[in-house]
């Protein structure tokens, strides 16, 4: 996973996946494709969010955007 930065909050994370890796758990008891399909669907969905704040505002770390928001915000 690549860093990414938080445009809401200014936190640099790596972000999580959206939903719940409880769900895949207990899916994964219950009815184990399920879970396989889920946990598939929840990655692929590619929105990771701020691990800070929980908003989806990450952006790559390497990007212009971010590398002018850290300009400013390191000043
Ligand atoms: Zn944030």
């Amino acid at each position: 996973m690549t860093m990414k930065l938080c445009t809401q909050c200014g936190h640099t994370t790596e972000g999580k996946h959206k939903g719940s890796f409880a769900i895949t758990l207990i899916l994964l008891i219950v009815f184990f494709p399920a879970a396989l399909i889920y946990d598939h669907t929840r990655q692929k969905a590619g929105k990771s969010i701020c691990t800070k704040c929980n908003k989806e505002s990450l952006i790559p770390l390497d990007s212009p955007v971010a590398k002018k928001f850290l300009e400013q915000t390191n000043t």
